[in-house]
């Protein structure tokens, strides 16, 4: 059996009659579409960050943009995010209609530097979009300092931060609105697409209701402003209440994974993940650096071990934004790690005997 760093079969044969019993109690119910499955969800995901609303949307990036545009994020408007980042967050930004501007990241965490954003904004500056990636919280308190003094608003990108903590807090709590996908391969995964935006401000949760729904107030089924059909599909949100129950398992489980990697793979000369104070991490990627890397997942093929990297390509690099006008070397430590950084196979019912695997072969990989 070859090692892939992501594969759902083993959770799935172990919550079998779970998932099947949430597809059949939404078939028996009589309403497939925005019925109760969708709104337990929502109040059952909204209470678990201690906000006031959620709405479930069709996927991640959709609850980004919905996000954005609810926070009355459009054209014109410049959002500071950073580069090494999924390409779905920078693709929401442009869908809105606004502007992507690019902060590098932090040689440690490979996050959000958060003291070159202040040096970032200039007066069309509208939202600050710190991505919580890999399953650890950028840090926050500068950035809401910064919100705070210029009036900007922030929307967490927690799609490979569920259940992450900082400062006790949980990732999607603390900006003014939050977006989480729900992809498989996602901490909390449905078995297929889905997203969700959260807030505590009623302006904006009444905005993305709206949004999601063609543009319309559901009672009068009027649109004043056009919106999409984003929904969140009764089935997945269903089932997404069965494993948001499981959702701390899930994210221990993880953690005991990324413990055994840091073990076996300590004194190898790969750098290990660093995690920031105040952080729990739930290693939704364990993403490795070693200058080496192509010959080392080159090397691993050998084993029969297919790794990933999360990003091989910086997205102000990629041609469908080179009309933003970043060229190369104007996010040095982002370019840096795009080229070192892998990542090895994570998901909660990783096998342990896959674990040593990977160990094991890297070890030998690189003694060489
Ligand atoms: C997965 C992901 C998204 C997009 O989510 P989809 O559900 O795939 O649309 C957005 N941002 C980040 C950081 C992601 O990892």
């Amino acid at each position: 059996m070859p090692t892939r760093v992501w594969d759902y079969l083993p959770e799935y044969a172990a919550e079998r009659d779970d998932i099947m019993d949430a597809v059949e109690t939404v078939f028996r119910s009589g309403r497939l579409v925005l019925g109760e499955s969708v709104r337990r969800f929502e109040e059952e995901f909204a209470a678990r960050h201690g906000v006031r609303h959620c709405v479930g949307v069709d996927n991640g990036t959709n609850a980004v943009k919905l996000g954005l545009q609810a926070l009355g994020v459009g054209p014109g408007d410049e959002v500071v995010t950073v580069s090494n980042t999924a390409a779905p967050t920078v693709v929401a930004i442009d869908a809105v209609g606004a502007t992507p501007v690019f902060v590098d990241v932090d040689p440690a965490t490979y996050l959000m530097d958060v003291a070159a954003v202040e040096a970032a904004v200039t007066p069309r500056t509208r939202c600050l979009l710190p991505v919580h990636l890999y399953g650890q919280c950028v840090d926050m308190a500068p950035l809401e300092r910064l919100a705070q003094e210029r009036g900007l608003a922030i929307l967490e990108d927690c799609a490979q931060a569920h259940g992450a903590l900082h400062h006790g807090r949980p990732a999607g709590s603390m900006g003014r609105a939050a977006a989480f996908s729900f992809y498989p391969t996602k901490v909390l995964g449905a078995y297929g697409d889905g997203g969700a935006t959260i807030t505590s401000d009623d302006e904006v949760e009444a905005n993305l209701r709206r949004l999601r729904y063609y543009g319309m107030e559901r009672t009068y089924y009027v649109v004043e402003t056009p919106g999409h059909n984003a929904r969140l599909d009764e089935v997945q949100a269903e089932i997404l209440r069965r494993k948001l129950t499981r959702l701390d398992r899930y994210v221990e489980d993880r953690r005991a994974v990324a413990a055994r990697y840091a073990e076996g793979l300590a004194g190898t000369g790969l750098v290990l993940p660093a995690t920031a104070a105040g952080n729990t991490h739930v290693y939704y990627v364990y993403v490795v650096r070693h200058p080496r890397r192509d010959e080392i997942i080159e090397a691993l093929q050998a084993y029969d071990i297919h790794l990933n990297i999360s990003y091989p390509w910086p997205v102000h690099t990629m041609s469908g934004f080179a009309h933003l006008g970043y060229g190369r070397g104007s996010l040095p430590v982002t370019e840096e790690l795009a080229g070192q950084i892998f990542s090895l196979p994570m998901y909660p019912s990783l096998p342990r005997g896959v674990q040593d695997k990977v160990i094991d072969a890297l070890r030998e990989v690189l003694r060489h």
